[in-house]
């Protein structure tokens, strides 16, 4: 070390020595964003972070809105400093060591719809989600890092879905500015200090949190690690994301919406999405594509009635050329451009000779009043289009030995024969017993059951393949899972004032 350094290291020194002793020390809590703990730091002494904890010269650091969660290292030293707390510790709550510029973690709600049907979206900085269910649990509210990613649609532990606006006032739930000198309380609202520990919550069914999870924990790295597509950098994860999630909402019409949304509610055993689009819809959309992957993508494409994976890359021009190479090689893998295989299917013959054109099938089940049949009629308009049978069965939610027996009764004895339902599609009263009686044996604490558990275990039992339709009626008669329950919310008034 020269002469020079070892001076600078000691003026570093005295420098700290110098420095007003802060009575108190406040630690940080586990996952605590830099900007709770630096206002909870504050707040006994009525200042704001800025001006307790930052020099003129660092203050200059701290001007972008988001400092805290990309900080400068001169900023963490300064902090680190002026708190007592090592600079390691302050790094941990910020996501500095995250790789990429952390833009895609700091837009709010992500991957909700208005990231693809608004242009410009706002941007409102320090805009948070916040776990009632953690409020509820803490003995000093505080702000987990976590939740300022936009991204996330649930939190860790409980598996709550992130509240991102108040439901009594309806603002946006953020974070006060480290300028701020306001008492600073995480878990009221800020503009009606409605107590969030208090609102009703939501729970996000299992296969989206750990979906959640898998990239939550692949970020710090940079990647993302999908068990069926593979490893991704995080950008082309990003965009994957993005691109079939742009498949559901650019150009496509509500009724196929609707049909998916459906779909997918019922797989993952969520209750119905309702009006919000928000960031946990759009990661409950992903964890279903690709908990089945490719073929629920290729179903969710059939189902909206979407253009082809080709086409779908054009709408994303300013992706950068890798990235947008990358994703392109993955969809074209799941949607080649449409080609009939030389040794052609034996029930091609019969659905192509068909009269009605796919178009016409749909017109045709859009009159029919008996779902059986409607269903039927769609499937069957999904293979006259071209389709794979694996994925119109996809589609329509049955397996693909289903259609091929649809497809067979049809080749032998027409359309309508295709539309019947035969006899061992029904369970008799004993089998709908015995099954009733296996589900209500499920553990009520457990994660509600899936539509295509039961339809496996009557397979298994009883040889028979129920629809899922059928499935899902005997889970929600017979489960012994319960709605959470929605606590009463209370208003809190702030006392008039007089002055
Ligand atoms: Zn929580
Ligand atoms: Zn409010």
């Amino acid at each position: 070390m020269s002469p020079a350094e070892t001076y600078e290291v000691e003026f570093l020194d005295a420098e700290v020595v110098e420095a007003p002793r802060l009575p108190a020390r406040v630690t940080p809590f586990p996952d605590e964003a830099l900007a709770s703990w630096l206002l909870r730091f504050a707040d006994p002494f009525g200042v704001s972070p800025k001006a307790l904890l930052l020099g003129d010269g660092e203050a200059d650091l701290a001007t972008h809105p988001e400092w805290w969660r990309k900080p400068d290292p001169l900023l963490i030293a300064a902090v680190a400093r002026s708190t007592g707390v090592s600079d390691d510790d302050v790094r941990a709550l910020t996501f500095a060591d995250w790789p990429d510029d952390g833009r895609d973690d700091a837009l709010p709600e992500r991957f909700s719809r208005q990231r693809f049907t608004v242009e410009r979206p706002a941007r409102q900085p320090r805009r948070i989600g916040v776990c009632p269910d953690c409020f509820a649990e803490d003995d000093i509210p505080y702000v987990r890092r976590t939740w300022t990613l936009g991204w996330l649609a649930a939190c860790p532990i409980h598996g709550t879905v992130l509240v991102r606006v108040c439901p009594d006032c309806g603002k946006k739930l953020r974070l006060p500015a480290l300028s701020s000198r306001d008492h600073f309380a995480p878990d009221r609202c800020p503009h009606c200090a409605f107590r969030l520990a208090r609102t009703s919550t939501r729970a996000a069914p299992e296969p989206v949190v750990r979906f959640q999870q898998h990239v939550l924990s692949g970020r710090p790295k940079g990647i993302v690690d999908l068990p069926e597509v593979g490893v991704l950098a995080w950008p082309v994860a990003v965009a994957l994301f993005d691109v079939l999630l742009g498949t559901v909402w650019i150009d496509t019409k509500p009724v196929g919406r609707d049909r998916l949304f459906t779909r997918i509610a019922r797989d993952l055993g969520a209750e119905p999405f309702g009006e919000i689009a928000d960031a946990y819809q759009g990661l409950a959309i992903l964890t279903w594509m690709l908990e089945a992957w490719p073929m629920r993508a290729q179903a969710a494409l059939a189902i909206l009635g979407a253009v082809r994976a080709r086409r779908q890359m054009q709408r994303w021009p300013s992706l950068d050329t890798d990235v947008h190479a990358q994703v392109e090689a993955l969809l074209l893998t799941i949607w080649p451009d449409q080609q009939h295989p030389a040794g052609r299917a034996w029930w091609r013959e019969w659905i192509e000779s068909l009269p009605e054109t796919g178009d016409d099938l749909r017109a045709q089940a859009a009159r029919e009043r008996l779902p059986h049949r409607r269903a039927r009629l769609l499937a069957l308009a999904d293979v006259r289009d071209g389709l794979p049978v694996v994925v119109a069965a996809e589609a329509a939610g049955v397996i693909a030995r289903t259609i091929y027996i649809w497809l067979r009764h049809g080749a032998a004895n027409g359309l309508d024969a295709a539309l019947e339902r035969p006899r061992w599609l029904y369970l008799t009263e004993p089998q709908v017993m015995e099954l009733a009686a296996w589900i209500a044996a499920a553990p009520p604490d457990g994660p509600r059951w899936r539509s295509n558990r039961v339809q496996g275990e009557a397979l298994r039992r009883f040889g028979t393949e129920i629809s899922i339709n059928v499935a899902d009626r005997l889970l929600r008669r017979h489960g012994p899972w319960r709605r959470r329950k929605v606590l009463k919310k209370r208003r809190f008034s702030v006392a008039p004032v007089y002055d």
